[in-house]
C-alpha cells in the first residue's frame, strides 16, 4: 500500500545532532566571555530589501481593493515576473522565451517535483558530497544512484565518466556544500556528455548571484548545446533573502525533448495539474528584485556576505588550512586540521572556539574530514569567529 522506498531513506541526523551537541555544550560551559557563534546554517540573515518590501505592500493593497483584487493566477507565473527574469538572463546574453520560464515557490520544490517527468528505472548521477535533497527525492522513487566523487583531486568538481550511462545528472554550481564553481570548459564537457548519451542535466543555480567573475558561467544556458540537455533551477532565497518568502524560477528550454515528448510541455502539464502558482504578492516582490533599485539593494547584501566569505578565506589561508569556496560562494569547505574527522573537528571548534559549523560528512561519504562554514552571519561574528579559530 505504501511506497516502500521511504524505508530506504536515511534519517537525517545532521542538524538534529548539531542542535543536541550545541545545547548540551551551552548548559555545561560558561559562555559569558565567549558567546556562541553559529556559522553552520545555510539561511540568510539580512531582511528583504526596501524595494521588495514596498512592492509587496502595494500588492497587498491591490489585493484589498475590489477593482484590483486577483484570484487564481497563471500556474507558471505572471507575465510581469517571467519578463523580468527573462531580461535578467538576457543581460548575460542568455535569450529565453517567456514560456521557457516557470515561476516556482523556490528551487527545492521544483528540484524534487521534476522527477515526476522521469521513469523510476533511470540511472541518476549525483555528486558526493551534495545538497541532500537530490539523493532523498530519487531514493523516494527507487532510482539507482551513481555517486560522482567530488574530492581534493578534482577540486570538488567531478567530470563525466564515459563508462556510466546516465539518465539524469545533478550539477550544482556554485556548489553547496563545497563552494566550488564549474568553469565553462568543464560545463561544456558535461553538456557534450549529456547530449551524447541522451541524459538530462538538472542544473541547480541557486547560488549564481555569488559569482563575480564573468569568466565563470552563472547559467548552464551560457554553454553551447545546453538547450537540448538541461533544465535549470534558480531561487531568490539566497539572492534576495527569500528563504521565508518563497520564490524561484525554473528554465525548461523548448528544444529539450526525450522520446518524442517535449520536457517543457510535460512540465507545464505537471505544474498546471499539481501546482496553483506563487502568490501575487510574492511575485510582485520578486519582480522588484529585478528592477535597477532592487538589483542595487540586493547586490549590497550579497557584497556583505561575500566580504564575510573573503575574511574567512583570508584567515584560513593565513592559518595554512586548505579550503575551497568563499570567492564565488557563501560557503567555505575546509579540510579539518590535524587529520581530524568531521565530527571531532566540530567538537573541538565548539569546545575551544565556541564556533558552530557543519560537519562535512553530513553531506556524503566524501565529506568525511571536511567542514562547512557559511558567510551568512554578521561581520562582527565572522571576524570574531576567525580570530578565535586562529587562536586555537
Ligand atoms: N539548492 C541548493 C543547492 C540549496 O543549497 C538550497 C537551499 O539551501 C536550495 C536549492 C533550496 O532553495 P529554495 O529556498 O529556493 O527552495
Amino acid at each position: 500500500m505504501i511506497n516502500q522506498h521511504y524505508r530506504e531513506l536515511q534519517d537525517s541526523y545532521l542538524f538534529s545532532t548539531i542542535a543536541r551537541k550545541v545545547s548540551a555544550f551551552q548548559s555545561s560551559a560558561d559562555l559569558r566571555q565567549k558567546p556562541l557563534i553559529r556559522m553552520g546554517i545555510g539561511d540568510v540573515t539580512h531582511p528583504l530589501c526596501p524595494a521588495v518590501v514596498a512592492a509587496m505592500k502595494e500588492a497587498v493593497e491591490e489585493m484589498g481593493r475590489k477593482e484590483t483584487f486577483r484570484g487564481y493566477g497563471p500556474e507558471q507565473g505572471y507575465d510581469f515576473l517571467r519578463d523580468a527574469v527573462r531580461q535578467y538572463y538576457a543581460g548575460r546574453g542568455v535569450l529565453l522565451n517567456a514560456e521557457e520560464l516557470f515561476i516556482s515557490d523556490g528551487a527545492k520544490s521544483d528540484v524534487g517535483n521534476i522527477l515526476d517527468l522521469f521513469e523510476p528505472n533511470l540511472t541518476v548521477c549525483i555528486p558526493d558530497p551534495v545538497y541532500p535533497v537530490y539523493v532523498d527525492t530519487n531514493t523516494m522513487d527507487g532510482r539507482s544512484i551513481v555517486y560522482l566523487d567530488a574530492n581534493e583531486e578534482n577540486g570538488f568538481l567531478p567530470l563525466p565518466d564515459q563508462r556510466v550511462k546516465a539518465g539524469l545528472i545533478y550539477l550544482c554550481s556554485p556548489n553547496n556544500p563545497t563552494g566550488a564553481v564549474y568553469s565553462r570548459d568543464q560545463l561544456k564537457q558535461w553538456v557534450d556528455y549529456a547530449n551524447g548519451c541522451g541524459a538530462v542535466i538538472l542544473f541547480d543555480a541557486a547560488y549564481e548571484a555569488f559569482i563575480h567573475d564573468s569568466a565563470l558561467p552563472r547559467s548552464i544556458f551560457e554553454i553551447e548545446g545546453a538547450r537540448t540537455c538541461a533544465v535549470e533551477f534558480c531561487s531568490l532565497s539566497k539572492t534576495a533573502g527569500f528563504t521565508g518568502t518563497r520564490c524561484g524560477y525554473t528554465v525548461v528550454p523548448d528544444e529539450l525533448e526525450r522520446e518524442g515528448l517535449s520536457i517543457n510541455r510535460m512540465w507545464l502539464r505537471r505544474q498546471t495539474t499539481k501546482f496553483n502558482g506563487v502568490s501575487y504578492v510574492v511575485q510582485r516582490g520578486a519582480e522588484a528584485v529585478f528592477t535597477p533599485e532592487g538589483q542595487r539593494q540586493t547586490s549590497e547584501t550579497i557584497a556583505y556576505y561575500r566580504e564575510n566569505a573573503r575574511i574567512m578565506a583570508q584567515a584560513l589561508a593565513a592559518m595554512g588550512v586548505s579550503f575551497t569556496g568563499g570567492a564565488h560562494s557563501p560557503y567555505i569547505w575546509l579540510k579539518c586540521p590535524d587529520g581530524l574527522d568531521s565530527w571531532s573537528y566540530f567538537d573541538r571548534l565548539l569546545r575551544e572556539a565556541h564556533v558552530v559549523g557543519t560537519p562535512g560528512v553530513g553531506f556524503g561519504r566524501n565529506g568525511e574530514g571536511f567542514f562547512r562554514l557559511t558567510a551568512f552571519g554578521t561581520r562582527e561574528d565572522t571576524e570574531e569567529a576567525m580570530r578565535r579559530m586562529q587562536n586555537c
